[in-house]
């Protein structure tokens, strides 16, 4: 069977608890290209991609999607990624090229390049207006432990998460995967203690989707004598929703007199999506429309506040 990147959705122990999988190594090395990023940092922005589908697999409206921003203070800078329920995703991080001694274990040093003193800040946009948003302190740098730490404190949600990016010698991602298993309400707790025993298994995950195993293969390992249940599955892929429409509109936001002067000093403006790196170029005849259009919205602000004063 060909490879493909994936999500799963499951229930284990009879409905005690819920498992959401992914196999995302595609989306990862489309990631590791687009950034051109350091063996260090696509394991760090990869598992937070990773951890960022995990999230808005439960989103319902697919006009939601959640955002997770991780501020450590490590070399890389602020790392974001952004998933939707419609299985796309995309990351960005302010130093692709960052990197950090390799640790002592000979993993490679996410906390090292993301930093562990700071927020992860969860943006999940329900797509009905106003987005929840959530914050926790970090709890080890490495991602996992601190996604783990946002379910149980800001969702109420007790879980164990995993993530993991197996970068080989050559900068090869031979795997890229993420594991989430949530306790439901009442679980009971011989659930909890089976649970607890196969966390040394769990972590070994996304070691036996790189060796060549298929998602429902490593999950049928992982909750052998479970009562794994298998409910919902979808694609997923690295994919940017940018457009030229969507960059107008954030050029028209700067306002009429910073538009004309860019228009005065470049004589035109080149701007770049932080996501796909995709390059959109403004001559002077498109500043000059889009100042025009600032100067409009602007007008049309006074005239409102003008009648609201009335
Ligand atoms: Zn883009």
């Amino acid at each position: 069977m060909e490879y493909r990147d994936e999500l799963v959705h499951g229930l284990v122990y009879n409905g005690a608890a819920s498992v959401i999988a992914v196999s995302g190594r595609e989306a990862v090395e489309q990631m590791r290209r687009i950034h051109d990023c350091s063996p260090t940092v696509t394991a760090a922005l990869g598992r937070l991609m990773m951890g960022a589908m995990v999230c808005a697999s439960e989103i319902k409206n697919e006009k939601g999607d959640v955002s997770l921003i991780f501020n450590g203070g490590g070399p890389a800078g602020r790392a974001i990624a952004v998933a939707a329920p419609d299985g796309s995703m995309r990351a960005t991080v302010v130093d692709p090229q960052a990197d950090a001694p390799i640790r002592p274990d000979h993993k490679l040093n996410v906390a090292g390049v993301l930093g562990r003193e700071g927020m992860l800040t969860v943006v999940r946009d329900e797509g009905r207006g106003e987005p929840y948003v959530g914050q926790v302190a970090l709890q080890s740098g490495e991602v996992a432990e601190d996604l783990a730490y946002y379910f149980a404190t800001s969702e109420q949600r007790p879980c164990v998460v995993f993530l993991g990016v197996i970068v080989d010698r050559e900068a090869e991602i031979l795997g890229a995967g993420a594991l989430a298993v949530f306790l439901l309400p009442n679980c009971p707790e011989e659930v909890i203690v089976d649970i607890e025993h196969r966390i040394g298994l769990f972590a070994e995950y996304t070691h036996i989707l790189a060796e060549g195993q298929t998602i429902d293969d490593v999950l049928a390992i992982l909750f052998q004598d479970a009562n794994l249940e298998i409910t919902a599955r979808q694609p997923i892929a690295y994919r940017c929703n940018c457009s030229r429409e969507r960059m107008e509109r954030a050029l028209t936001t700067i306002g009429r007199e910073e538009l004309l002067k860019l228009l005065e000093e470049d004589g035109q403006a080149e701007l770049n999506c932080e996501f796909c790196r995709a390059k959109q170029l403004f001559t002077g005849e498109d500043l000059a429309r889009l100042a025009d259009l600032a100067g409009a919205v602007k007008r049309a602000d006074i005239e409102l506040t003008e009648q609201e004063d009335a």
